[in-house]
């Protein structure tokens, strides 16, 4: 009789399906790409807030004064300036986009690293520019520029890391926002293609003021477009929105647009406004309305408010009508 043996175990090899390995990052977008690679990360018990907000926050000692914040983001030709673009846009751009970010936790920023890309045959005057339009926007708002270094590359490229503080415990996160909490906007929004997504100014006294005496229970910087960053915010806040069409505030460059839809479109899904979107308790709401023209030049428009409709974006319009948003705004890679 003829033994029977046990087919011998093949080892367990985690192949992933083959779909996925052919899958192309354009395909599944900037968001799904950081979400795979954020997961399983090594962690630290000093981190107080880790990868999916503004900025991280880290808590250097217990009983810190300060918590610090961390940032990183890369300008590249192509992406975010041109060829044309003038040189020292494409460094103020750069330290700016880091500087909102630290403006949208409510933060004082320090210091900056600063890495460039640079092809060899591109003319030293040309990086001398990009580094003028750093050193300007580091000197207004007193950022030592700390090091760097510089790497010759196919085109020009510039990466800052920022770091900057914020007291203890104080940080305001995109997951603040609370059932009734109002909704406000810097600035006004859309058509920053047409200039202003070289030149805007981070609104780091505001953010500030915000954190403090504003008591802002949730914010970030508008850098995808409103209809993309107000879904973060009531994502990470668990709530929905409810959008008043009237009052969102539109930039000059569009206000022309012969359809308000076309004009609306282009404040929600445009990005680079660069403002800050934040929330303020109802019981607030009146204190920051009347503070704020008396602190700053740049409005600030109330533009509705926080609901319990989870993941829901809903436009009001100007007959009172309700629409669901769609999931749209800037979205890298596509
Ligand atoms: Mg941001």
């Amino acid at each position: 009789m003829m033994k029977l043996i046990p087919p011998r175990r093949k080892a367990k090899v985690h192949l992933a399906p083959k779909a996925s390995t052919r899958q192309i990052v354009g395909a599944i977008g900037e968001q799904a790409m950081i979400q795979r690679l954020v997961c399983a990360l090594q962690e630290r018990g000093d981190v107080v807030v880790g990868p999916g907000d503004d900025c991280a926050v880290v808590r250097p000692a217990a009983n810190a004064r300060y918590d610090y914040l961390l940032k990183s983001d890369p300008v590249v030709e192509g992406v975010h300036f041109t060829r044309t673009t003038l040189d020292a846009a494409v460094g103020h751009k750069a330290l700016g986009r880091v500087l909102s970010d630290i403006a949208a936790m409510g933060g004082e920023p320090l210091w900056a690293l600063v890495n460039l890309v640079v092809p060899s045959a591109m003319p030293v005057a040309r990086v001398m520019g990009v580094y003028a339009g750093l050193r300007k926007l580091a000197r207004r708002w007193r950022v030592a520029i700390v090091g760097g270094d510089v790497t010759r590359g196919p085109r020009l490229e510039a990466h800052v890391f920022g770091v900057g503080r914020v007291p203890r415990g104080q940080a305001i996160l995109r997951s603040g926002a609370r059932l009734g909490d109002y909704l406000f906007v810097t600035g006004a929004l859309g058509g920053s293609r047409r200039g202003k997504h070289l030149a805007f100014q981070p609104r780091l006294a505001e953010g500030r003021w915000l954190q403090g005496r504003g008591r802002a229970t949730a914010m970030i910087d508008l850098s995808d477009g409103l209809a993309t960053d107000l879904r973060h915010l009531i994502k990470q806040s668990r709530v929905g929105a409810e959008l008043v069409l009237s009052k969102i505030p539109l930039a000059p460059a569009i206000r022309k647009s012969a359809l308000r839809r076309t004009a609306l479109r282009h404040a929600f899904c445009d990005g680079e406004d660069y403002e800050l979107l934040f929330t303020v308790a109802p019981a607030n709401a009146a204190a920051l309305i009347r503070a704020w023209p008396e602190k700053f030049r740049t409005p600030c428009a109330y533009i509705g408010r926080i609901t319990g409709h989870r993941d829901i974006i809903e436009c009001v319009d100007a007959r009172g009508q309700r629409t669901r948003m769609k999931a749209a705004g800037y979205e890298h890679f596509r």
